[in-house]
């Protein structure tokens, strides 16, 4: 069998050969083996916050946007109200579902490659009081950076509010402990840095809040509470649940420990942004973050400003070579993205940077650099 592509992107991206073995199989929804390991996997995903006892794994069908959305809805009542700390695509599309599921909310914005700001935070909640919860990106895909979460729940907690967190592309390689980082609830999803396949959303909530959302959410299938009362009683789920995907889910966690856990997976993802970041700046290429604020999960690179450089070229020809990456998502800049998340270590990374170089001397480019600032 030919290899396949490696994904350099956010998700999907480059699975285990074992983590797709893992779905050659039938199960019944009702199968006893199906349930022990969705049990598991639930249990699993609550150590990974160091929740035990105190929260909840509600798994949500779907990608990572419906627990984002079932989150929302679930969480806010009809007469609270959200705060939504935006500096990038994921912070926006939470506004976008507060609008259509018709949650009051406000907003506070940055520029994509700027973190949140915490005092602001702290002023914002100080002006309104009918603010009720504030909900944060950990890692903000769009350009990759990483947002202050702590400093953020810190400031939230002392003003008396709750914490919602949309930990997407984050969940299992930057260590989010919620016995440090108080909050209510934190969504992530099955294709992101457990490295398993899409298909499933979950959101972990702390049962303490859980408890009081009944009747809150604004659609059928995305009722956190009604969700997590079903599979509690009946360790079923309401509606077929992605079966392959969770079996699969339940390796890629198997193996997600073995390799170290958070640590371990994250270090990886370092290892692989070092070497990413390493590679491409000999090559000419800038990063839109400084160091500090760059999250080990996907970096945004300026486009080079070469005439000879195009980018729907440069990424044909990545293809060929089979590396597959990201267009860019930004307002700020034009730019281009490459993931460091999925089975992907030190030899792919190396592989990737030569195609990179081989590309450019192909399209006749001689440095990956973008053009100067008029104030440089
Ligand atoms: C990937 C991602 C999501 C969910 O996107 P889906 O396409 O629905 O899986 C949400 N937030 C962030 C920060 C993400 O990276």
């Amino acid at each position: 069998m030919a290899q396949d592509p490696w994904l350099l992107t956010p998700g999907p991206l480059t699975t285990s050969l074992t983590v797709k073995q893992a779905m050659l199989h039938d199960w019944g929804s009702r199968d006893a083996g199906f349930i022990a390991i969705n049990d598991r996997m639930r249990a699993q995903l609550v150590g990974l916050i160091g929740g035990e006892g105190v929260f909840t794994s509600v798994p949500m069908q779907g990608s990572g946007t419906f627990a984002v959305e079932a989150m929302i809805g679930t969480f806010i009542g009809a007469n609270e109200k959200l705060l939504i700390l935006i500096n990038g695509a994921y912070g926006k599309r939470m506004e976008k579902i507060c609008a259509v599921a018709r949650r009051a909310c406000t907003t506070l914005e940055w520029a994509e490659d700027m973190p949140v700001d915490p005092a602001l935070v702290k002023v914002a909640l100080q002006r309104d009081p009918a603010i009720t919860h504030v909900a944060i990106v950990h890692c903000e895909t769009t350009s990759g950076i990483l947002n202050p979460i702590a400093e953020v729940a810190e400031v939230v907690a002392a003003a008396g509010k709750r914490l919602l967190i949309d930990a997407m592309s984050a969940f299992g390689a930057i260590e989010l402990d919620s016995r440090k980082i108080p909050c209510d609830a934190v969504a992530a999803s099955s294709n992101k840095c457990i490295e398993g396949v899409p298909g499933l959303g979950f959101v972990l909530c702390r049962i303490e809040a859980l408890q009081k959302t009944q009747g809150n959410a604004h659609a059928l299938v995305l009722d956190l509470f009604d969700q997590w009362q079903v599979i509690e009683k009946t360790r079923q789920y309401r509606f077929t649940p992605p079966i392959h995907c969770i079996v699969a889910f339940d390796q890629a966690l198997a193996e997600h420990a073995a390799e170290g856990g958070v640590a371990g997976r994250g270090g990886r993802y370092r290892n692989n942004c070092r070497i990413l970041v390493e590679g491409m700046r000999r090559l000419g290429f800038e990063t839109l973050l400084p160091e500090k604020l760059q999250a080990p999960i996907i970096v945004t690179f300026h486009m080079p400003a070469d005439p000879n450089f195009q980018f729907q070229l440069f990424y044909d020809k990545l293809r060929e070579r089979n590396f597959v990456i990201y267009p860019g998502k930004l307002t700020v800049a034009d730019s281009f993205r490459i993931g460091c998340i999925g089975r992907l270590g030190e030899t792919e990374m190396t592989a990737f940077l030569d195609a990179v170089a081989a590309v450019l001397k192909e399209m006749n480019v001689a440095s990956g650099a973008p053009a100067r600032k008029a104030a440089e």
